[in-house]
């Protein structure tokens, strides 16, 4: 794979500060891929200023310009879609097909309808005798995962330029390549010097810089609560706004009336999609008890048809691959009971985990608390709608979720009464323009469509 030996920062690839670099690892055969640099505070620092420098400009750049390049920026990615597909391949071992599908196609979906959200969109609002000017905030930094290693970039970056901010972002250390072509892209589609910059580095080196630094206006975060909960800590303390995005334990209640065998399949393909690797990922099936023991031989057959090396992609990396046979583990020694897959490493090269199903799930085992973030099902059973609900919404998270029935509106009865983000009833497609983030400890602020764009706008009032 080519990689970039330097940083993309004012417009053009600069030598890295520091020597040491960060092995790319293709976690299917288990073989280095390429370096990239390991970007330092310094590094950080000259894209923050590159970035200062850009912004009044590119705040002061008409909406319909802005709309321009970032529909420039689509095309680009069009263009480039075999080899962003090869490279998602690569670096995060995502089957092709899907790398085409939804690694690629759904970036190319959200960059198109920030084009459109920036020339359409209303930057100026009359409440009574005031004129309301939403300006962009500033610098963004932002930080991404390698889960959807394009899509997390576009989701922040797009919604961002859209607003009129500038933009530093540290991606993953696992998926840089990715990083490296979208600033290509940026380059191609004719973006003014200082607008985008990237470093690739650390999280715990050029990603910490660039949440602390003084210059930096807003921080938007995806990734582990963990770390969210330090850069929200660090955001908080120099009183900068920050995004956060922090995964899921999300439901898939199926009631009564709901097609059953539908419901279960879809919940299955919901899940073993990416590898288990989707934070809104409905990890919990809830089922009727009077529907239990079919909807396990449902997903157990199901699940069959996912075989790695096949429909399933590994693992990330060894470190996710170890963390989530750990998990399986705990699930057995809980007491829940593995109907498919187990904590055996399926194949001996790359960073494959079974595709397990766990029945006899309880709400307060591990495995139905925690964000596993791999290929793995937990089915619980519950007694009626109430007891459901209490189960859905009994973790600390609230990102997503699904609930199946057989009319539309009881499904939308008890999606009223979630406390999560985002519910897709019977099945309902993805949609780019929906706000995508979550309550309680799933996050903070919004992602996607005008939501999203205004995360990175603030208002300034002018009364007449
Ligand atoms: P992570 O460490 O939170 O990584 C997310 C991003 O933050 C990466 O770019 C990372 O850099 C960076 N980072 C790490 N430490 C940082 C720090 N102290 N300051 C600033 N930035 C920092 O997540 P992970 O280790 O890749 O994955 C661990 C778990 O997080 C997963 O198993 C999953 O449960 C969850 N996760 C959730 C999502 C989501 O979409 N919500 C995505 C990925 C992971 P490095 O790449 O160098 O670590
Ligand atoms: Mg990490």
């Amino acid at each position: 794979m080519k990689a970039h030996d330097g940083m993309y920062i004012g417009g053009a690839w600069r030598p890295a500060r520091g020597q040491d670099t960060i092995a790319v690892v293709n976690p299917a055969d288990e073989q280095v891929i390429a370096q990239v640099p390991a970007g330092t505070a310094e590094d950080v620092d000259d894209a923050v200023c590159a970035a200062r420098e850009a912004f009044r400009g590119w705040a002061a750049t008409p909406p319909a310009e802005r709309a321009a390049r970032i529909a420039a920026l689509r095309d680009v990615l069009v263009a480039r879609a075999d080899e962003i597909a090869e490279t998602v391949t690569a670096e995060l071992g995502a089957p092709l097909q899907l790398s085409q599908t939804v690694h690629t196609g759904v970036p190319v979906l959200v960059a198109g309808s920030y084009a459109e959200l920036a020339a359409s969109y209303s930057f100026e609002e009359k409440l009574g005798n005031s004129t309301v000017l939403l300006e962009p905030v500033g610098v963004v930094g932002a930080i991404t995962p390698w889960n959807y290693p394009l899509h997390q970039i576009v989701a922040k970056v797009a919604p961002a330029l859209a607003a009129g901010c500038t933009v530093v972002l540290k991606p993953a250390e696992d998926t840089p390549l990715t990083a490296q072509l979208f600033a290509e892209a940026v380059d191609e589609a004719g973006l003014p010097a200082g607008v985008f910059n990237l470093v690739t580095g650390l999280g715990t080196v050029a990603g910490q810089a660039l949440a602390a630094h003084d210059d930096v206006d807003l921080v938007s975060f995806t990734g582990s609560t963990a770390v969210g909960r330090q850069i929200g800590a660090t955001a908080g303390g120099a009183v900068k706004r920050v995004a956060l995005e922090l995964g899921g334990k999300s439901a898939n209640v199926i009631l009564p009336s709901a097609d059953l065998a539908k419901a279960v399949k879809l919940g299955i393909a919901n899940v073993m999609s990416n590898s288990g690797q989707t934070c809104s990922a409905w990890t919990r099936m809830l089922v009727h008890k009077d529907q239990y023991d079919e909807a396990v031989a449902l997903a157990k057959a199901a699940v069959a048809k996912y075989v790695p090396g096949e429909r399933v992609g590994p693992l990330v990396s060894a470190k996710q691959q170890q963390r989530v046979r750990g998990y399986i583990e705990k699930g057995v020694a809980e007491g829940a009971r593995m109907v498919a897959g187990g904590p055996e490493a399926p194949r001996e090269t790359g960073y494959y985990v079974s595709p397990t199903v766990f029945a006899d799930v309880t709400p307060e085992m591990t495995i139905a608390q925690e964000e596993i973030f791999g290929p793995v099902v937990s089915l619980l059973r519950y007694e009626d709608e109430d007891d459901a609900l209490r189960i859905a919404n009994g973790t600390v998270y609230g990102l997503a979720g699904a609930v199946w029935a057989g009319d539309e509106a009881e499904a939308v009865t008890f999606a009223r009464r979630m406390d999560t983000g985002q519910v897709d009833i019977n099945g309902g497609r993805f949609n780019p323009l929906a706000p995508f983030g979550g309550y309680k400890q799933s996050g903070v602020g919004r992602e996607l469509g005008p939501h999203g764009l205004s995360e990175y706008l603030q208002t300034k009032s002018l009364q007449f």
